[in-house]
């Protein structure tokens, strides 16, 4: 249950409920730390087993958030929520303008995005209560489909991985065993066709391969077990997370790591074996940032140029973390979050400052003398 000792321990700032049984919604929003800006993280939408798993679920990804929009150079926050349900049962208008209401309610402080089981829809509907939702159509002023940036994104951290490894920044002629043909792995594989990798696929969903092929033409395809065994530089995981775990760790034959998929890595020591092991990992929440980064470019007016731009910043950062890595002798995965803290740090150590405008904040009132 939530406690203020497991919101002390993790640093959450913030745990609402949000309940209408009109339209069956119950809602979790999870705040974990606004001190770079509003929080900014996704909503879920899934068939948990109990409240008490809902509960994990969102207090994890939302300091995960944290850690990825100030890692990312964001001036937000993290947050996430959850809607408990099965999302064939109680999608509905009304649940998402409730939602929608509830979320205007926090006057800014948490902003919304697509997630698991979320679609442009679903958001059209929050959207229609609350400005306090990224990820709305592009017809609306939005920014649209965020994959076409994820992919972009985890291109530039293989090129700073590549980079790293064989001091050349250009994936040509490496072969990259890429899990997953979906959005971003036929996205990010027809930009490493373009550049003249070589690569070899794996997807359960033999439609995904037949679109894959129409953009890859010379993609080799393995079957979703192999792709572990492929003799490949760089494993890009681009389809679920917890791949690179006891049984899979072994089998890799790579010298980097670099994909979209969420928490690539089961538990935190599989980052440290990959370590000792000589295999570059591009840190996961980094190098898949270019969705987050994308919705962010809506508080400013969005632009395919501005978003573009921003995307390819995780070239520079993903290089700075490789080198903070290595200077202090730790795991990537480590380094990214001595990165991230260190930005938040500092952030919060300039606001310390008195701005001045107390003026304005009591028109109309007298002093006393
Ligand atoms: P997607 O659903 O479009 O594609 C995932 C693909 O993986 C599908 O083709 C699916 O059939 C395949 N797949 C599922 N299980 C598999 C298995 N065991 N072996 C091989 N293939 C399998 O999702 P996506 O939008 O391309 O996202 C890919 C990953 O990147 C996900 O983990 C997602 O959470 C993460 N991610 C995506 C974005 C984004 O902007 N789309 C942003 C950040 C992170």
């Amino acid at each position: 249950m939530v406690s203020f000792d497991r919101l002390y321990k993790d640093g959450h700032e913030e745990v609402i409920f949000f309940s209408d049984p009109s339209c069956g919604l119950k809602a979790i929003v999870a705040i974990h730390n606004t001190t770079l800006g509003p929080a900014l993280g996704g909503t879920r939408m899934w068939n948990y087993a109990s409240e008490e798993e809902a509960l994990d679920d969102v207090l994890r990804l939302s300091k995960g958030m944290t850690y990825k929009n100030a890692v990312s150079g964001l001036n937000l926050g993290g947050g996430k929520a959850v809607i408990i349900g099965d999302p064939k049962e109680i999608k509905s208008e009304a649940l998402f303008r409730s939602y929608g209401r509830f979320l205007e309610s926090l006057n800014g402080r948490y902003i919304t995005a697509e997630d698991v089981n979320i679609g442009v829809e679903d958001v059209e509907h929050i959207f229609t209560e609350t400005n306090n939702v990224v990820g709305v159509a592009e017809i609306h002023g939005g920014s649209g489909n965020p994959s076409p940036y994820t992919a972009r994104g985890v291109f530039r951290g293989m090129e700073a991985a590549c980079m790293k490894v064989w001091g050349d920044r250009s994936p040509k002629g490496k072969v990259v065993a890429l899990q997953g043909a979906g959005s971003v792995g036929r996205h990010l594989g027809e930009m490493l066709y373009k550049e003249g990798a070589k690569v070899v696929v794996c997807d359960i969903s033999q439609s995904n391969i037949d679109l894959f092929l129409e953009k890859v033409p010379n993609a080799q395809v393995v079957g979703v077990d192999e792709i572990y065994d492929v003799d490949c530089d760089i494993y890009s995981p681009c389809a679920l997370g917890a791949t690179i775990n006891d049984d899979t760790i072994d089998r890799l034959k790579c010298k980097v790591v670099a994909g979209a998929a969420n928490n690539q890595l089961k538990e935190d020591r599989h980052g440290d074996i990959l370590k000792e092991k000589g295999i570059l990992y591009a840190p996961d929440y980094l190098i898949n940032a270019g969705g987050v980064m994308n919705v962010s470019i809506e508080f400013e007016g969005w632009s395919a140029e501005k978003a573009t731009r921003m995307v390819d910043t995780i070239y520079d950062t993903s290089l700075e973390i490789f080198n903070v890595s290595e200077s202090e002798n730790v795991a990537v995965y480590k380094a990214t979050n001595i990165v991230a803290e260190k930005r938040i740090e500092a952030i919060k150590n300039i606001k310390g400052k008195y701005l001045g405008n107390l003026g304005h904040r009591f028109p109309g009132r007298k002093t006393r003398r």
